[in-house]
């Protein structure tokens, strides 16, 4: 039996840092990462036939677990068809279809294969309808890996940018601000300053990708208002937010119409599958229609719309998102309880089946009550938890997911070692 070790030492040899995607090189908690052979259900299988209970998900699109028999069979129906034909399919106007209807704010939608080509099309496309060039992100809002997307922090919050990364031109990261996530007032005296000259604000409605972190009352609303004011388009990047708290999106929940919506993740049910949308005024920019050169070799690829389009139609019918929120509210309640009893500070951030464990005592609302919870904590409690096998995020920066068939049970056995695991640390 080939070890995970074994693979590890010769994935390195051939792929930088052993990984395509940095994260699962288990580097902020050290390790050996774990070579998945196989998934079923809500379980994971590694390549020494180990079996864990997934609480990433693939970073969130398993939302119906693995391998379920919708989604297999739609793309096993699809496959003996062909697999990709670089022309129109039926599928993709269905795809679109269940997306507009379930968006109000998007009229039109077009399909890329990936989160971070949503972000970028849509970059594109909102400094092309404003004529301007500036775009506001929030510090820990992630939005994939596009250049200008990348910068996290400028001394202060009035800054422009510096780029987060080598390889990013000061040209292009000087047309990001970043400002603070849930800063209102460092928000609002931006725009105040700077509004005329910004296309387009870009946030995760809720944020996702610093562990779980919540909008404040009032931020994105105040978003909405400053961005109309001065006349700079609003994206929600709704890549991992999409479809996971109801059928539609943070948006429907926090009643804010965004102008453009980003998409990704539970729409491509474990394919690859990114989409941006918004009234038809602004999509209709997009070539051929308009001016704004966009396009993909594999875009709205027939198998990942299979895949996508039996997701959505399974959410659709079943509407889980009740039991979802019910079902990890418990996990939440009694991993909370236990840590009080253990006497560990822990503040849980959860919203609907998406949450995030923070070893800290204060609330985490932002990226530095975030930074400053305990990572070496998180680091081994992750350990304790995969050694019982439960896969956490292998970061303190990730949030925690279940999926439709993470059953009662399954979450009893996650609750029973979270709380084994907590009484080890
Ligand atoms: C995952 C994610 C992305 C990037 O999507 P990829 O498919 O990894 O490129 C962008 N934005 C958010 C909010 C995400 O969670």
């Amino acid at each position: 039996m080939t070890t995970n070790s074994e693979l590890f030492e010769r994935a390195k040899k051939v792929i930088p840092g052993g990984v395509n995607s940095p994260v699962r090189a288990f580097g902020r908690v050290g390790g050996t990462p774990r070579f998945i052979a196989k998934g079923r259900g809500p379980y994971i299988y590694d390549t020494q036939g180990e079996r864990y209970i997934d609480h990433v998900l693939s970073w969130g699109p398993m939302i119906l677990g693995h391998c379920h028999p919708r989604v297999v069979e739609a793309i096993k129906a699809q496959v003996e068809k062909g697999m990709s034909f670089g022309a129109p399919t039926e599928m993709e106007i269905s795809m679109a279809e269940i997306i507009c209807s379930a968006f109000k704010s998007i009229e039109q939608i077009r399909f890329v294969n990936s989160g971070t080509e949503a972000t970028m099309s849509a970059i594109r496309l909102a400094r092309a309808y404003t004529g301007r060039d500036i775009i506001v992100k929030f510090e820990g809002c992630y939005h994939g890996h596009v250049d200008s997307l990348l910068s996290k922090a400028g001394s202060g919050s009035l800054t422009f940018a510096i780029p987060d990364t080598p390889g990013v031109p000061d040209g292009i990261a000087s047309t990001t601000a970043v400002l603070g996530y849930n800063d209102i007032k460092g928000f609002e005296e931006f725009m105040d300053i700077y509004g005329q000259v910004v296309a387009a604000v870009i946030v995760e409605p809720v944020a996702g990708n610093m562990g779980v972190v919540p909008p404040k009352k009032g931020f994105l609303t105040s978003l909405r208002e400053k961005t109309r004011a001065h006349g700079a388009l609003l994206i929600f990047d709704e890549v991992i937010t999409g479809f996971r708290f109801c059928f539609g999106g943070a948006q429907d929940i926090y009643h804010i119409t965004p102008d453009i919506t980003c998409l990704g993740k539970i729409i491509g049910g474990g394919m690859p599958v990114g989409a941006f949308g918004a009234k038809e005024e602004i999509m209709s920019l997009l070539s051929p229609e308009g001016p704004v050169y966009q396009a993909g070799t594999l875009s709205g690829n027939p198998v990942a719309m299979a895949a996508g389009l039996a997701t959505l139609e399974v959410l659709k019918e079943g509407m889980p998102y009740k039991a979802l929120d019910t079902l990890m509210g418990i996990f939440a309640h009694e991993v909370r309880d236990a840590a009080r009893q253990k006497g560990i500070a822990l503040t849980i951030n959860r919203i609907g089946a998406m949450a995030a464990l923070f070893f800290s005592d204060s609330p985490v609302e932002d990226i530095e009550t975030v930074i400053r919870s305990n990572g070496k904590m998180y680091a081994r409690f992750f350990h304790n938890m995969l050694g019982q096998g439960v896969y956490l995020a292998p970061s303190p920066f990730e949030a925690l997911f279940i999926s439709t068939v993470h059953t009662e049970d399954v979450i009893n056995r996650s609750i029973e070692a979270a709380r084994n695991s907590l009484a080890m640390l």
